[in-house]
């Protein structure tokens, strides 16, 4: 899945909504090409194919959704983009995380309409889930004091690609951290005990990053991480 950069993503939040539903429609409903896109709607300037392509791939489509969703109406999708959280799709284009990329690929297989609205309901439960973090964590990292919000993260404590769906959006199975932290967690090089106590991996040199071995778990205010996730993190990653 293509990811945007800070220009283009600029490019399709400036755009009206009319226009980048119009943009979907023409993609996903009719399969216009993107250059044919550009040449029909008046406020895309270019014929290059590129502010089209763009938009479609904002909202996490690609080639292969192209006339996919026959029952698709010009209401349906405007109504669609008006619940998307646009700041998240940001987040998204340019996150570098991996859990993300997932995310995208998992809900835009096949389909009709329903997947559409399917699919952003997907997102905004990740969104939720955020929020959810945001507020049980303070907006802190639960291993150090950072607190800028494009510096955390939602960490899964079990792999978010082999979680159920209530399991991707249960907060009891997130911590929230800040992106060394998620690393460190993401690989197995740090751990938690049921009593929420950090473990370390042997097989990690923490000096040698300069990473101190000194961490402490704070606790949410909500949704404890729970045992039967930790376990599975710590079994995966070879602490038992
Ligand atoms: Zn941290």
């Amino acid at each position: 899945m293509a990811k945007l950069d800070q220009r283009r993503i600029n490019f399709v939040k400036d755009l009206p909504i009319d226009v980048r539903a119009q943009v979907l429609y023409e993609f996903l409903k009719v399969g216009t090409s993107n250059r044919k896109i550009e040449t029909l709607i008046d406020a895309l300037a270019e014929e290059d194919g590129w502010q089209a392509w763009a938009v479609i791939h904002f909202y996490g489509f690609d080639g292969k959704s192209k006339a996919k969703y026959p029952t698709l109406t010009l209401k349906k999708i405007k109504e669609s983009l008006l619940n998307v959280n646009v700041e998240e799709l940001e987040e998204y284009h340019l996150a570098t995380s991996n859990e993300k990329e997932i995310l995208l690929k998992v809900n835009f297989t096949e389909g009709d309409g329903k997947d559409v609205l399917r699919t952003i309901k997907a997102r905004q439960g990740q969104y939720k889930l955020r929020k959810v973090l945001l507020q049980n964590y303070q907006s802190k990292c639960a291993m150090c004091e950072i607190n800028h919000p494009k510096l955390l993260i939602t960490s899964h404590i079990k792999t978010w690609s082999v979680s159920s769906a209530d399991e991707r959006i249960n907060p009891a199975n997130s911590i929230l951290l800040c992106k060394l932290h998620d690393g460190l967690f993401e690989y197995g090089f740090i751990s938690l005990t049921n009593d929420y106590k950090v473990l370390y991996s042997p097989s990690f040199n923490f000096e040698g990053q300069g990473i101190g071995k000194n961490l402490t778990f704070t606790k949410p205010i909500y949704d404890m991480p729970s045992n039967e996730f930790l376990k599975e993190h710590r079994v995966k990653h070879g602490y038992e």
